[in-house]
């Protein structure tokens, strides 16, 4: 099976909903039907042409625009990044088969999450062997997604493995998408407040590496893995920093419409050349697809830390921002956040001095 499948499992539910909404013509039909519609008008076809600096800097620049209420987030966890250790971490090509993630990620959220949550996992899990589909061989530079489909509460996910250690924790945040969606769906998550939409499914994703740090055959890989995945988000917090330093420097935000924006940076580029910047987002994909995992880490980073002293607290925590209802304006639900008690970036260094302290129990 290839990469279609995703699509073609969604494509077949539509038709059924269509035929559905002729007899019963309920708003949960109609709900379910556009959100598979969006999902299949989704994947945009791939420019051939590469778009100039100056249009990948605007396009850059409008994204982190709609973002700018957590710029100084970005910005702290970024240098606090810079200042952190850098651990030299080597990756671990453990590769596991998938039914060992299936069996390893039952096992994290029977043994180590709130048994309510355990539930709405098996609600997903038994259906594994229909809606989880681990694609081996594709040109796509995908790495895993998921859907998740009100009406049916089903949970189709898709992942190519990377045949390394931390795919495990991969599929532990897709289903943690999954839990989110089953007790709080809303189509706000995907338009008005993507940018929270990472938060569960990076605690679930980091927390499966931390539950087998210390428990199974696979302490060294896991805490290996869980390390690696902390690097990646401060790398991708720097190329922000990075970014919103450029920004500041054309005084971009001082610009009143698109036209002083375009003049702006094309005579920063006339003066610099095409900046770094066009090179980092040619590598790594583009800088504002990270904004929301950089900023769920920065989230993430406080509840683990809760969570070493006492895991009952945390989940009680994460539960709290789970139910955070998507139709707030984003800077309502941002405020929601701290009204839970949980601010961005505050364990950062603490997290930081935890894992270093892991480290040393391997070398
Ligand atoms: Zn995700």
């Amino acid at each position: 099976m290839q990469y279609d499948w995703y699509n073609t499992q969604i494509k077949q539910r539509l038709r059924e909903l269509k035929s559905l909404r002729d007899i019963d013509d309920s708003k949960e039909i109609r709900i379910a039907i556009s959100a598979c519609e969006a999902q299949l008008g989704y994947r945009k076809p791939h420019s051939k042409k590469e778009p100039s600096a100056r249009d990948l800097y605007l396009s850059e620049y409008l994204e982190f625009k709609k973002y700018n209420m957590i710029w100084p987030d970005l910005k702290k966890f970024a240098s606090l990044g810079s200042k952190g250790i850098t651990f030299d971490v080597e990756k671990s090509k453990i590769a596991l088969e998938p039914s060992q993630m299936f069996e390893m990620t039952h096992d994290f959220f029977r043994d180590a999450t709130p048994q309510k949550t355990f539930e709405d996992f098996l609600h997903f899990y038994k259906n594994r062997r229909k809606d989880v589909h681990f694609i081996t061989n594709s040109p796509e530079s995908l790495y895993a997604e998921s859907f998740y489909l009100p009406y049916y509460r089903e949970h189709f996910i898709q992942m190519i493995p990377r045949n390394e250690f931390g795919d495990l924790s991969t599929l532990s945040h897709e289903y943690g998408h999954g839990i989110q969606f089953l007790n709080n769906y809303c189509q706000k998550w995907f338009s008005r407040n993507s940018l929270f939409i990472e938060i569960i499914s990076t605690f679930y994703e980091f927390l499966t590496l931390i539950h087998y740090s210390h428990n199974g055959e696979y302490q060294e890989a896991a805490t290996m893995a869980l390390l690696d995945n902390w690097e990646e988000m401060k790398y991708a917090a720097g190329n922000i920093n990075t970014f919103l330093t450029y920004t500041d420097l054309m005084g971009l935000n001082e610009c009143a419409n698109k036209y002083e924006l375009v003049k702006e940076i094309d005579s920063f580029i006339k003066e610099f050349g095409p900046t770094n910047i066009a090179e980092i987002s040619k590598e790594d994909g583009l800088i504002s697809d990270n904004i929301i995992y950089v900023f769920a880490a920065s989230i993430v980073c406080q509840l683990l830390n809760i969570y070493y002293e006492d895991p009952d607290k945390a989940f009680y925590y994460a539960n709290k921002l789970m139910m955070i209802r998507p139709t707030l304006s984003p800077e309502e639900f941002y405020e929601e956040i701290l009204n839970v008690g949980i601010f961005p970036n505050d364990g950062f260094i603490q997290f930081e001095e935890h894992m270093k302290r892991e480290l040393t129990r391997f070398s």
